[in-house]
């Protein structure tokens, strides 16, 4: 029997939606991820992955985050899903992501890699991935945060030498490292405005007699407490006035937002190894 006119539109409107699939989705951001794709308008959960063994394998891949059930059972065969999908999304671990970026190379399929740690031997198979599809890559996925981290460049270039750059981060109570991996990306993004090397003016921390503070330091101050997801502000201090920039993430949710703002691009893209600034335009 032919499809009647409004379940054809229907079944069209579905072909046309973009399918995000993603890798590791029991996770924190595996979740949120799944989440924010069955809020965002015109696209669908193509399906999810997670590493053998794990017990959700076998339950449905939108109910297993909270979500009303999709129909699409978590599995452990990453290369069904990326046949399946328009996009993956990767937020797992560097031995993972090395198995699934030659899985993309392989589909031909577009790739978001948030997981962070990656070096050597994972970051020579992603860049070699990305011969054959493209692949964005960024160890912070929120639209703010690389907006702040350009503003920084050019604000430092802009000011000069004159203005003491201090740069003060806070997050929860349960971060083991400090400065944050986002307030050193800050710190590398002002020293690169100044044209010199970050590692040859940073001010870690300070206590005690440290004397006065040196022309061109770039300081750090570190806060902890309490459920702060992530602040961050960049302080630009001269004789007489002050310019400060900040960013305050309430929630997981804008990695996982910014991440869809990524697949969006880079599905269709050229083969290549992008970054955010490219996403962004920045
Ligand atoms: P998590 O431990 O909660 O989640 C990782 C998930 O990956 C787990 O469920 C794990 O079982 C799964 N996994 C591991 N190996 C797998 C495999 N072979 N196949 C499928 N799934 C597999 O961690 P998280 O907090 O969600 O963070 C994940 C990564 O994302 C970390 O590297 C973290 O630093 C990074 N991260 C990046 C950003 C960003 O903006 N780029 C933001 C937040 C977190």
């Amino acid at each position: 029997m032919l499809p009647d006119q409004g379940s054809l539109a229907v079944r069209e409107g579905a072909m046309a939606m973009i399918g995000l699939g993603v890798v590791g989705c029991a996770g924190r951001m595996g979740r949120t991820l799944l989440r924010e794709i069955a809020a965002a308008e015109g696209m669908r959960i193509a399906g999810g992955t997670e590493r053998p063994g794990h017990e959700v394998i076998g339950q449905d891949v939108a109910a297993q985050a909270g979500l009303a059930a999709c129909g699409l059972v978590v599995g452990e065969a990453a290369a069904e899903l990326f046949a399946a999908a328009d996009v993956v999304l990767d937020f797992t671990q560097p031995e993972a992501t090395a198995a699934h970026v030659a899985l993309a190379a392989e589909h031909g399929t577009a790739m978001v890699v948030g997981t962070t740690g990656t070096e050597g031997e994972t970051d020579a198979r992603i860049a070699e991935a990305a011969k054959r599809t493209a692949i964005v890559k960024a160890a912070n996925m929120s639209v703010g945060v690389n907006l702040l981290l350009q503003l920084t460049r050019q604000v430092a270039a802009v000011l000069g030498p004159d203005f003491d750059i201090e740069i003060v981060e806070m997050h929860h109570r349960h971060k083991v490292d400090a400065p944050s991996g986002t307030a050193l990306l800050l710190g590398r993004a002002a020293a690169a405005g100044r044209g010199v090397a970050l590692d040859d003016v940073a001010c870690r921390s300070r206590d005690g007699i440290v004397g006065a503070r040196p022309k061109g330091e770039i300081g750090f101050a570190t806060l902890r407490g309490g459920d702060v997801v992530g602040d961050h502000t960049v302080i630009f201090a001269a004789e007489g006035e002050r310019v400060e920039i900040a960013h305050k993430a309430g929630s997981r949710a804008i990695f996982a937002r910014g991440a869809i703002r990524a697949a969006l691009w880079a599905k269709d893209r050229k083969p290549g190894l992008y970054g955010m600034k490219d996403v962004l335009g920045l």
